[in-house]
């Protein structure tokens, strides 16, 4: 086990609702779910927070959202709508420190968030 729990569902070292995997993006289920459908979609690689994303990154980073859009697809949500979100840091909620883009859907989500 690594000090950091999404490496260790990346390399499925810590059990998952895993959805979709392949070389440099893992998507899974929320543990805790805030919507019917809630999946965090996140790199391999270990990023911290966005403040740590650097240009190498670039290309990583729209993976997470081309997964994601397919994931809304397959869960049946892109055409209602889903919201997709990273929090940056404790002030704005992040409590794991690998980033994760969160897919929500499957209801209404009302604006702005808390
Ligand atoms: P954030 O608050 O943006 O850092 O989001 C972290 C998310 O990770 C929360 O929505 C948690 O419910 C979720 N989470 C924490 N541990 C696990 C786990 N073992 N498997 C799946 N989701 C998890
Ligand atoms: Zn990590």
């Amino acid at each position: 086990m690594s000090d950091c729990l999404f490496c260790d569902i990346a390399a499925s070292k810590m059990s998952s609702d895993i959805v979709h995997k392949d070389d440099e993006v893992v998507a899974f289920r929320d543990i805790n779910p805030q919507a019917p459908v809630h999946i965090l979609v996140i790199p391999t690689k270990h990023i911290a927070t966005a403040n740590d994303l650097h240009a190498e990154d670039e290309q990583l980073v729209g993976k997470l959202y081309t997964v994601a859009k397919a994931l809304a697809q397959k869960e049946g949500i892109a055409q209602d709508g889903y919201r997709l979100v990273m929090n940056c840091n404790k002030g704005a909620g992040q409590a794991v420190f690998h980033i994760h883009l969160h897919l929500l859907g499957g209801r209404k989500l009302t604006w702005p968030p808390g």
